[in-house]
């Protein structure tokens, strides 16, 4: 399971946009979008040409896998996997990417960030249904309960992701109890409240359409 683990807010600059890596951070002023919102690298400043065509649908692709911290292969796996479903691929593939565990202990506000949510199912403080689920990429479906697991509710990162997420809201296909550190999927997510970051799906999809 390859993940990224060079510097990530360069990711941002290059995408030219918040991608929320490192939880609180990525809300003050010390956010490198708001200090230095140019392409990384020594000749970052004189390189903002406009982007078009294929450098559009790249860029596009790109940034939402890294968003939710994916590598080409699983990413191309999980488009595979939409073209096939029934419906739009481009919102399959958003549908998906919203119900992995990692993003949906993200969202339920168990971790501040997806890379620590990633970390967090890991390292087995999560549960589904009852059952330790340690695989970011467990897929949730409706009526699915999600935990973390008895052993790990005193775990300080938790505690402390909680009580900073504390004001932020969750999407309306789950339901949270943050006191008792557990939600429910009660629905699935809709295109309209998929993501924290404007994407334009249909970008990818003649991407990997070519
Ligand atoms: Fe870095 Fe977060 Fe800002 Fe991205 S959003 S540049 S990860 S601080």
């Amino acid at each position: 399971m390859a993940r990224y683990i060079g510097p990530v807010c360069r990711l941002c600059r290059r995408e030219g946009m918040k991608l929320f890596f490192k939880g609180e951070r990525c809300h003050s002023e010390k956010c490198a979008i708001e200090k230095r919102n140019f392409v990384p690298g020594q000749h970052g400043k004189d390189r903002r040409s406009k982007v078009v065509g294929y450098g559009l649908q790249l860029r596009e692709k790109q940034k939402v896998k890294r968003y939710y911290g994916l590598t080409e292969k699983p990413f191309r796996n999980l488009f595979e996997k939409a073209e096939k479903m029934k419906g739009i691929t481009g919102e399959n593939l958003l549908s998906m990417l919203e119900r992995r565990l990692d993003n949906v202990v993200y969202r339920m506000g168990f971790a501040t960030s997806h890379p620590q949510a990633r970390q967090i199912v890991r390292h087995g403080h999560i549960s589904v249904n009852g059952r330790k689920v340690n695989i970011p990429s467990f897929l949730v479906k409706q009526g699915d309960t999600v935990e973390v697991r008895e052993g790990s509710r005193k775990n300080p990162t938790i505690l402390s992701a909680r009580d900073a997420t504390a004001h932020t809201p969750v999407p309306n296909w789950l339901e949270v109890d943050r006191e008792a550190l557990q939600g429910r999927v009660i629905g699935m997510p809709k295109r309209e409240e998929l993501v924290q970051i404007q994407v334009n799906e249909r970008l990818i999809v003649e991407l990997y359409s070519k």
